[in-house]
């Protein structure tokens, strides 16, 4: 008999000549090695009290001690080994049924013979090995029948019929700790795999939050919060195009602080950068929705105000710099006076497309810094 796998119904690779043997060849050699040594002994107590002659206890030795080796070097050589080794089982079966024939099918030894092949193939192939088990079986025991004639001894002595019980549920017991022992080991995998898909989770929401942090961070200017040009760029043609089709105006707003270089100059860089915050703050006031604040240079924003005609945006402009020389700022307790120069364009009525737009805009700013500063110009 040999010990089984449930689990196991796959046809694996080929073994490599010379690697090690396949599992399932390798388990089945160990338990068919010694299971048919105790059915070799079985049929030699049986046969014991008729004295046989050697040429039958050669043959037991031939059976139950050769022909396991043998199946084990065939199943070893073949191209597909698990194949080979669910026929050695078929080759079982249909040895057992021929011995048990041969035998005058004695009780125990008839029910161990036909019982045990059929565990291994219904381990292996599910309810279709009773049948492939027991077709095999009445073969060999048929093939046998008509070879060399028909014989019925069923009769066991109880010597016999001990040892066939001690066997059987010697099986028995080996099964079930194999598959104690198998139920165990699938058991830690799961964990370990259950495991392993927590960690695989963890990880993966942290990459999806890393993703998200870095896409926001791809389209702003980490000082200000604002948008960057690079998202700006991005969306400019894509806002004109929406107003175009809706027949809506959109406004461009450059703002630029005046003398901002006298304030870093003065105070230093990081004051510099606490009022490039705090103008960043009061555009951000001023946005609507959809309003699209970036920061479109060192101290210059741009602000696209779709829907906005010029009027409109020169009103919020005007607002924008109100609000910005109403900062109340202050460096080591000296307060600070900021105020912005604002350039406003619109489209379709300055400007057509992105480029000329924001060169508007821009004209419109320099004539505003011209003009005196702290002051909004629009593009004529
Ligand atoms: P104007 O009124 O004509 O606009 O003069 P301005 O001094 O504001 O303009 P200018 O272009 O001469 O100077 C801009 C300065 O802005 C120069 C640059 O060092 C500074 N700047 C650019 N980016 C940053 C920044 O991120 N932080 C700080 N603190 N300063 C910056
Ligand atoms: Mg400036
Ligand atoms: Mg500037």
């Amino acid at each position: 008999m040999s010990h089984p796998n449930p689990t196991h119904h796959n046809t694996p690779p080929a073994s490599q000549a010379g690697a090690d043997p396949h599992w399932v060849v390798h388990m089945n050699h160990v338990n068919r090695s010694w299971s048919w040594a105790v059915l070799g002994l079985l049929v030699g107590v049986h046969l014991w009290p008729a004295s046989p002659p050697g040429r039958v206890w050669l043959a037991l030795a031939l059976q139950f001690l050769l022909y396991p080796q043998l199946l084990y070097w065939r199943a070893r050589r073949a191209p597909q080994p698990f194949r080979a080794e669910m026929h050695n089982m078929l080759f079982d079966a249909g040895v057992l049924g021929a011995w048990s024939a041969a035998l005058g099918f004695p009780l125990w030894i008839a029910f161990l013979f036909g019982i045990g092949p059929c565990i291994n193939l219904v381990a292996f192939q599910g309810a279709r090995g009773v049948f492939s088990a027991l077709a095999a079986h009445s073969l060999g025991a048929v093939v046998l029948g008509l070879l060399v004639g028909w014989h019925w001894a069923p009769d066991t002595r109880l010597p016999v019929a001990l040892l066939a019980i001690a066997a059987l549920s010697g099986y028995l017991v080996m099964y079930g700790l194999g598959a104690n022992a198998r139920t165990l080991k699938l058991h830690q995998v799961r964990e370990q795999l259950r495991r392993n898909e927590q960690a695989l989770q963890v990880q993966l929401d942290e990459i999806q939050l890393l993703q998200t942090q870095l896409k926001a961070q791809v389209d702003r200017d980490h000082l200000t919060g604002l948008y960057n040009r690079r998202h700006l760029a991005a969306t400019i043609d894509r806002e004109l195009a929406r107003c175009a089709r809706d027949d809506a105006p959109i406004s461009a707003m450059m703002v630029d602080i005046d003398h901002f270089k006298r304030i870093n100059d003065t105070h230093g860089h990081p004051v510099g950068d606490e009022v490039l915050k705090a103008v960043a703050g009061v555009l951000t006031q001023a946005l609507r929705a959809g309003d699209i604040a970036c920061r479109y240079g060192g101290e210059e924003f741009l602000l696209l105000l779709p829907g906005m005609p010029l009027a409109a945006a020169k009103a919020r402009a005007q607002d924008i710099c109100h609000q910005v020389a109403a900062l109340r700022l202050s460096a080591e307790g000296v307060a600070l006076q900021v105020c912005v120069s604002v350039g406003v364009a619109e489209a379709p009525q300055n400007a057509t497309d992105a480029a000329s737009l924001i060169r508007q805009a821009d004209a419109a700013l320099y004539r505003a810094k011209e003009m005196g500063r702290n002051r909004v110009e629009t593009s004529s």
